[in-house]
């Protein structure tokens, strides 16, 4: 197995090293202290080809594939964590349309996607009340003619107020459970449907994430994306590659956080003499445990660019890569000290970027879940 990037996706993981330390490292710090959505800067990666690194070069995309998505995700999130998860998003609700959309669609919403028209495309699913168990979403999608008509609240929606498009679940059929939902794509300013103010969060403040609320909203039949009742499969195949790009950005964070706390121990060990064998083994402990998730990354990677099954992979990379870079931020703080929670080092900004990832696209403990029903299914398989 070749570890390293070909040419192609070492082309696109500098152009995103350029963009972090060009656009966002330089503005992450004033993002995180006043929120906003970083719109400038997404339409700049769009234009440089990464809202569509996984989409065909013939939709405008780069065509690049996965390896190289997560290389330049860890790169980007390394600058600005929340910049990254609306670039991610993105992408992800991109690869939806290219895989399951018509021509007409893919025409209409790849091209402003992927030349960075637009800022961001936004992906719908949770609801208050409905989050790890969704197929339970009540927002209904009423058939009328030659259109549908929405009725209801969704939750938590990354880059909500300023998405061009917005992939949103809703249920077409209450008799069904998760073959009843059914996914469409809705365009801002539609009658009946209004995005109301930002959630408060702990980090990640350069990610506006929203309420939506529809209310007798008509969308046309042909908004739908794939046939009536695939919405809950076309949203989580998207999550299965949603968790790989997850896994990148916490490693990315990790890769920050380790970095700073190098720094200052190197910068310690010219000034001062006292004894820091404690805090070096903290710092190999991080390096150690930043590889092994970049391993467990790059396998989910390869196994989608290759069109294998990886919901396995994708969850133990998610799972492991997000608790991991929680516990490097912890170390890179022990060894800081003080000045690690004093805003002084992005330190604390990375520890409170990095708590999220453990709960968006499935929470850690619904990952476990997904990684012992599938191993218990390769076991009757094997039987
Ligand atoms: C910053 C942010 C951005 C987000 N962006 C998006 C987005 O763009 N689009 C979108 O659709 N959603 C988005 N989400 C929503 C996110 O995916 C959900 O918050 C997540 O799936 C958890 O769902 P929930 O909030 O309903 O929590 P719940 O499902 O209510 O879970 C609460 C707690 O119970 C635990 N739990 C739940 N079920 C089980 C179980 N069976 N066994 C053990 N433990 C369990 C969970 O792990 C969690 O700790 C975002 C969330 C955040 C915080």
């Amino acid at each position: 197995m070749d570890l390293g990037l070909d040419a192609r996706q070492e082309e696109t993981r500098a152009i995103a090293a350029e963009l972090a330390a060009d656009l966002l490292a330089p503005a992450a710090a004033r993002f995180d202290r006043d929120g906003g959505a970083p719109t400038d800067h997404l339409k700049a990666l769009g234009a440089r080809g990464l809202l569509g690194i996984n989409v065909d070069p013939r939709w405008g995309g780069r065509g690049a594939g996965v390896v190289a998505y997560v290389a330049a995700v860890r790169e980007l999130a390394a600058a600005c964590a929340g910049t990254t998860v609306g670039m991610m998003v993105t992408n992800m609700v991109a690869e939806a349309i290219q895989r399951f959309g018509d021509d007409a669609q893919r025409d209409r919403y790849l091209r402003p996607i992927t030349a960075g028209e637009w800022p961001a495309a936004a992906f719908s699913l949770s609801e208050p009340g409905s989050g790890s168990d969704a197929a339970s979403l009540r927002t209904t999608a009423t058939r009328d003619g030659d259109h549908y008509v929405l009725d209801g609240t969704k939750a938590w929606v990354t880059s909500g107020g300023f998405a061009g498009v917005y992939l949103v679940t809703a249920r077409t059929d209450p008799e069904q459970r998760s073959r009843g939902i059914s996914a469409f794509l809705v365009e801002p300013g539609t009658p009946g449907f209004e995005v109301a103010r930002p959630e408060e969060k702990l980090g990640q403040h350069a990610s506006p994430t929203c309420q939506l609320v529809f209310d007798g909203c008509r969308v046309p039949a042909a908004s739908r994306l794939g046939p009536e009742g695939v919405g809950f499969k076309i949203a989580m195949s998207s999550l299965d590659g949603g968790r790989v790009g997850v896994s990148a950005q916490a490693i990315g964070i990790a890769t920050a956080a380790a970095a700073c706390a190098a720094r200052h121990l190197a910068d310690q060990m010219q000034h001062i003499e006292a004894d820091n064998a404690d805090r070096q083994r903290e710092l190999a402990d991080c390096a150690i445990e930043i590889d092994a998730g970049w391993l467990l990354c790059l396998r989910a990677a390869a196994l989608k660019d290759a069109g294998k099954p990886l919901i396995r992979e994708a969850a133990m990379s998610k799972l492991f890569c997000t608790d991991m870079a929680h516990r490097v931020c912890e170390r890179a703080l022990r060894i800081l000290g003080p000045d690690g929670i004093s805003g002084a080092h992005p330190v604390e900004r990375h520890l409170r970027d990095v708590r999220v990832t453990r709960i968006y696209e499935g929470t850690n403990e619904v990952q476990r879940i997904v990684i012992a029903r599938e191993v218990l299914r390769a076991m009757a398989r094997q039987a």
